[in-house]
């Protein structure tokens, strides 16, 4: 290649901001040159590194912005630990159709047998499918909501709420709702129902909630909404962290 046409063809590479293509060019050319590769093989080649290189970046960026407090890839999950856990649906999870679908996911079961674990890593699959996520858990979303009417900014946090593609909410349950609260949250996950998914983990059962939401009405209301056309996974095994513990009494 002619100096004067690389330096030409680096400034126009730049200036479209193709940054795998810049660090990749001499490798490429190389490449072809050797393979005798034909021209729209060439091309192929460098625009293929440049998307995946944006996919990556953008894969990164929303994993970032959805504030997991861990990151917990699904690799890392031990299913074997999870009895009766349905493989099936996991995979189907995983495919993101649910989102697509603007279906919700509960999972429901005593502490540490993973329900957050799973949620996290539904969560940072869906990041790499290209949702924009955000995991929050119940609570801080209660007193984020309050805060913002008593700022008044609600319509506007609101509006961010009902804007991801995929809201994780965290730990429902633990923590009862305050009247002013539970009608806040209900706007939250009304305004998302058949429209964005939701992922909920949750230590109660549903015939539980109004001891979280207070509010019978309300309550069945919200149940109703949030359940329908949901998958639904009992987490029944054992405490994953419980065993754990165990384990390591035993080795001591
Ligand atoms: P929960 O949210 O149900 O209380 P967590 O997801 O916080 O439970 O799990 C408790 C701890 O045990 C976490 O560190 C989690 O990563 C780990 N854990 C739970 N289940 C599994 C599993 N099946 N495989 C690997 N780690 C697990
Ligand atoms: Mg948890």
């Amino acid at each position: 290649m002619k100096p004067a046409v690389k330096i030409q063809l680096m400034e126009n590479l730049k200036f479209l901001k193709l940054a795998a293509a810049i660090a990749n060019l001499e490798t490429c050319l190389r490449q072809a040159r050797e393979s005798g590769l034909d021209p729209s093989e060439f091309l192929l080649n460098i625009t293929d590194l440049e998307v995946m290189n944006r996919m990556e970046n953008g894969r990164k960026r929303r994993i970032r912005q959805a504030k997991f407090p861990l990151l917990k890839p699904v690799e890392t999950f031990d299913f074997e630990a999870a009895k009766d856990f349905d493989l099936q649906l996991i995979k189907h999870l995983l495919t993101g159709q649910y989102i697509k679908e603007a279906r919700n996911v509960i999972f429901l079961g005593k502490s540490g047998t993973g329900k957050t674990h799973l949620a996290t890593a539904l969560g940072m699959e869906a990041c790499r499918l290209g949702a924009r996520t955000l995991f929050t858990t119940a609570c801080t979303l209660a007193n984020e909501l309050i805060e913002a009417r008593d700022e008044k900014i609600l319509s506007r946090v609101l509006k961010r709420y009902a804007g991801y593609d995929l809201l994780v909410l965290d730990e429902l349950g633990y923590v009862p709702f305050s009247k002013e609260a539970a009608e806040l949250l209900f706007q939250v996950l009304a305004e998302r129902h058949e429209r964005k998914s939701m992922i909920i983990t949750t230590n109660m059962g549903f015939g539980d909630w109004t001891q979280i939401f207070g509010e019978p009405t309300l309550t069945a209301a919200l149940l109703d909404r949030v359940t329908h056309k949901a998958h639904i996974i009992s987490c029944n095994w054992e405490s994953y962290r419980f065993k754990e513990t165990l384990k390591k009494g035993k080795q001591k």
